[in-house]
């Protein structure tokens, strides 16, 4: 199905009937998919430069933002995680060779927004024929950071880290890759497939903290800045936050 075609399906709300046969062939575009993440609320980037009649984001960490999204709100719904799973394989098979992609034995995701698109991406590759697959979700410690992994992986397995959404190249993908390399103490660890793989790719980074690749699926230019710095204030547009009573729709600009 073409482009024009899936937007007018999504336009319609079929969201839902909604196919990885029918994106087949070819690649989910930045507007499809924006045009799902949209229909769930996930979705909110700044038009146009910084101006007073615009708002713009007041995140929960307190820094402000052009951009604002939200996977786990609709990875939580099994029919658009697996769309999703299918464009992060068709990145996969692109960007990795043949050889690496034959070696993948276990999947690591982190808790919890990661999970769902992990088991699929591991359910995916299962599929294709990759023989004792494995998925393996690393948990949070006391302190909200993905670092545990119960009962280690093997270390003659290779595995491949994924995450739905990364921000900073310190972040939680970095953090599910050193969890990975961490979770056998001190016994080897397993080796883990270079790059790591991302759907939403909201980062200036394009590596992680050892500088080691990321492969993004899709790419925003999304930026968050401390207050003090931020330019939309600067330019007079007031911070909101987004999920606050008519503010998903002032930003959105449906409310002026
Ligand atoms: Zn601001």
């Amino acid at each position: 199905m073409k482009e024009e075609f899936v937007l007018a399906l999504l336009g319609t709300g079929g969201v839902f009937a909604l196919n990885p046969d029918d994106i087949e062939g070819r690649r989910m575009t930045p507007a499809e998919a924006v045009a799902i993440f949209s229909h769930f609320g996930a979705f909110w980037q700044y038009e146009g430069d910084p101006c007073a009649t615009n708002p713009h984001a007041l995140l929960k960490s307190g820094l402000h933002s052009n951009g604002f999204i939200v996977c786990k709100d609709f990875l939580k719904y099994p029919k658009i995680c697996e769309l999703f799973a299918h464009e992060m394989l068709k990145t996969l098979i692109e960007k990795l060779s043949a050889k690496d992609f034959e070696k993948i034995g276990v999947v690591a995701s982190s808790a919890y927004s990661a999970i769902n698109l992990g088991w699929e991406i591991a359910r995916l590759l299962s599929a294709r024929g990759l023989k004792g697959m494995e998925y393996v979700p690393v948990e949070k410690d006391e302190k909200g950071n993905p670092t545990k992994i119960r009962g280690g992986i093997d270390p003659n397995k290779i595995v491949l880290v994924i995450n739905e959404l990364m921000t900073t190249g310190t972040g939680s993908t970095w953090e599910t890759k050193r969890a990975v390399l961490n979770c056998n103490g001190d016994y080897p660890p397993p080796k883990i497939i270079e790059p790591a793989f991302v759907l939403v790719h909201r980062s200036k980074d394009l590596v992680l903290a050892d500088g080691s690749a990321v492969q993004p699926v899709f790419h925003f230019d999304i930026a968050n800045f401390k207050p003090e710095e931020c330019p939309y204030c600067k330019a007079g547009s007031q911070a909101i936050k987004p999920k606050i009573g008519n503010n998903w729709q002032l930003l959105h600009r449906i409310l002026v």
